[in-house]
């Protein structure tokens, strides 16, 4: 397994590992190969979990532009989570089937419900983690 790399500086790498934790566990929730996860964060807690689902869709999804039948993990997230974003965090994670992380970079879609929320996005990479933009 490899180490995590922080880039951006003002993370805690406390809460970074512990999504990773947490979305290894959830790894057999999404059957697509890979495996997409978004967590909100506030204030150092996980306040909202979402992944990646297949023959689903949302309002946000529609209004977003995703044309096919499937929920981004970041907009499941985003949608679980009922109250005010400022302050947020999101953690995007994408792990294959073993458990590796990969690039979990926001499609285009995901990338502006993110900037219309003002979330700041970190992303995980195969070697470690990456603040968006
Ligand atoms: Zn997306």
């Amino acid at each position: 397994m490899k180490t995590m790399t922080m880039v951006g500086g003002n993370i805690d790498k406390k809460i970074l590992t512990k999504c990773l934790h947490k979305a290894r566990k959830m790894i057999n929730f999404t059957k697509f190969r890979c495996k997409h996860f978004s967590f909100i964060v506030r204030k150092n807690k996980i306040v909202s979990i979402g992944y990646n689902q297949q023959y689903k869709t949302h309002p946000i999804a529609a209004k977003y532009g995703h044309r096919f039948c499937s929920i981004h993990s970041e907009i499941h997230a985003i949608s679980n989570y009922k109250y005010d974003l400022s302050e947020c965090k999101i953690i995007n994670i994408r792990l294959d089937q073993w458990g590796n992380m990969k690039c979990s970079r926001p499609c285009e879609f995901c990338e502006k419900l993110i900037n219309d929320n003002m979330l700041k996005c970190i992303y995980s990479n195969e070697d470690g983690f990456y603040e968006f933009n």
